[in-house]
């Protein structure tokens, strides 16, 4: 069987803005990947469930008429990116992507993970026949669903991250390490950053 071509799945997106060198280490490094890492994003998927959200009307989207498909699978090579989005929603004009999150609040590395699933919706879209214009994070404990809109900025965002991901990844460049020193104090990689200062 042919081999896949080497992609970032969208979920790197968040160990990439909490750390880009936890990105280095899972990607360039992965044997020295502790055992005990928490996967959240695992917890989050054993939450997802189509059921509960098939009973729940479009109206939490604020839309009237539209068609669900549930856990999409995304892949683009050009961008070397792809991931399995919870759930999208086609209307007659628009495809919007929607990211299941049991979260009470809405982190900046959620954003940029929703846009990448619209970034991959539209190229898996070439005809443009609907606009990748939003999308929806719906945080499970609040049962609410917030909007996201795909400004230029965070398009913007969204290829800078990915550019310094493939340069970590493909030049195999160590990063600095966390904006916050906070930020290493639970982190299970610690032991190998044996530059940082205390
Ligand atoms: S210990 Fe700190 S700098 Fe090192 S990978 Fe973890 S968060 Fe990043």
């Amino acid at each position: 069987m042919e081999d896949l071509p080497f992609t970032f799945q969208v979920t790197a997106l968040k160990q990439y803005v909490y750390c880009p060198r936890i990105l280095y280490y899972q990607t360039v490094l992965p044997q020295v990947r502790p055992v005990t890492y928490k996967m959240e994003a695992g917890i989050e998927a054993h939450l997802r469930s189509e059921g509960w959200e098939k009973r729940r009307s479009l109206r939490a989207y604020g839309l009237d008429e539209g068609e669900r498909f549930f856990n999409v699978p995304l892949l683009n090579t050009g961008l070397m990116l792809s991931g399995e989005v919870d759930m999208v929603i086609q209307t007659a004009v628009e495809l919007i992507p929607v990211d299941f999150k049991h979260a009470k609040r809405v982190g900046k590395h959620y954003k940029l993970q929703l846009m990448a699933y619209g970034r991959l919706l539209e190229l898996a879209d070439p005809k443009e026949e609907r606009q990748v214009k939003r999308g929806f994070l719906y945080l499970i404990p609040g049962k609410k669903a917030v909007e996201v809109r795909f400004t230029p900025a965070l398009r913007r965002q969204l290829d800078k991250s990915l550019e310094t991901m493939h340069d970590i990844a493909h030049n195999q460049r160590v990063p600095g390490p966390a904006a916050s020193l906070a930020q290493c104090i639970d982190c299970e990689f610690r032991r190998f950053c044996n530059d940082l200062t205390r």
